[in-house]
């Protein structure tokens, strides 16, 4: 388990402390968000329950609603799955929930993550929808790799899964889907938008719910949950996920801004809450030209340009011009390239998090 604190004995041989929220029971761990010493139990409740308020002091469903949990079978969505399902039940919430699964073609990582969500879905009682990207784009990311290499993999992935995403929620019928961003995800990207200097996705990526005036609104239950936490309920009430990287992972700024997140968070557990929060009061200046929402000329999807971005960047695979969809090649159809605003899209890593 990466970094649980697990509550040790005192050094004065006071033995291990009373549970701090029950006073009752032993604690058996530190709280990675308040350092509070907890018991297990009182974790559960306490993890659950501010999940809970999350859900219900924003309105993030409505009785009847039909909900897509976005599963990856890594840990954010596996216990996302999971507490959703209990709070349902405990709550009455009336929610019918499904799982969606993306297979964008990576041999030896999603193949494999997809077993646990096929798992899941038998452990948790939840329908199962899997779009792949073969069927809808007519591409695996391996065959992407074999062309592009490792530079700009992230790029496409990143842009076909959105899409993909959309699509199986729209198969399923869905009014919303519930991702498993975690505080620490959002913390990561309100630093990268500052630091790449994207004002759209800066003022876009602290809201808990996103893209109500798009196909499916998308919503983050775990806005305020620490990475740390979820490992730790994942851990402790022995949840079936999977947690090895993504082979074509590039680790590269998006690590920096993660690693930096963690230090500040050794320093000062609040520090994620606190950049959220920064994120969420930055006001933007209306001279700002913020995109127009259209739709992509040739499929339909949302778009802000001629063509969407899953479009241009098909485009370029299928003439044998990948670079078409990054900009970076000569002699290309400049209108299209012009018309997509690819400066933002050379920059981004992993698209996973792509609010
Ligand atoms: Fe796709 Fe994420 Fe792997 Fe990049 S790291 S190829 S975005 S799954």
């Amino acid at each position: 388990m990466e970094e649980a604190e697990v509550a040790k004995p005192k050094k004065n041989g006071g033995g291990v402390r009373q549970c701090s929220v029950c006073n009752r029971r032993k604690a058996a761990l530190k709280r990675p968000k308040t350092l509070e010493q907890i018991c297990r139990e009182c974790f559960y409740t306490v993890f659950e329950e501010e999940i809970h308020r999350v859900i219900v002091d924003n309105q993030l469903f409505k009785p009847g609603d039909r909900i897509a949990i976005g599963a990856s079978g890594g840990k954010d969505s596996t216990v996302l799955a999971y507490v959703l399902s209990e709070l349902n039940r405990r709550h009455n919430y009336g929610l019918d929930l499904f799982l969606l699964s993306v297979d964008e073609g990576i041999t030896g990582y999603r193949d494999d993550s997809l077993e646990t969500v096929k798992r899941n879905e038998i452990q948790y009682g939840l329908l199962l929808k899997v779009v792949s990207y073969k069927e809808l784009y007519g591409w695996t990311m391996d065959e992407i790799v074999k062309m592009i290499g490792l530079k700009n993999n992230c790029t496409f992935c990143g842009v076909f899964r959105r899409q993909a995403l959309d699509r199986g929620a729209a198969l399923l019928k869905v009014d919303k889907l519930a991702t498993g961003h975690n505080a620490d995800d959002i913390a990561e990207t309100v630093l990268l938008n500052i630091l790449r200097g994207d004002i759209a996705r800066l003022s876009r990526c602290t809201s808990i719910t996103t893209g109500e005036d798009g196909p499916i609104p998308r919503c983050k239950p775990f806005k305020y949950t620490y990475e740390k936490e979820i490992v730790m309920y994942a851990y402790f009430k022995r949840l079936d996920y999977f947690s090895t990287e993504c082979i074509y992972s590039p680790n590269a700024y998006r690590g920096f801004a993660r690693e930096f997140i963690k230090d500040l968070e050794r320093i000062r557990p609040r520090a994620i809450l606190d950049i959220i929060k920064s994120g969420e009061d930055f006001r933007i200046s209306t001279s700002t030209k913020m995109p127009e929402q259209g739709t992509c000329e040739r499929c339909g999807y949302i778009s802000s340009q001629k063509w969407c971005k899953a479009c241009v960047l098909l485009e370029g695979l299928n003439r044998g011009l990948p670079k078409l969809g990054i900009g970076r090649s000569r002699g290309l159809n400049n209108d299209i390239k012009q018309s997509n605003g690819m400066k933002n899209m050379q920059s981004k890593q992993c698209g996973t998090l792509d609010f």
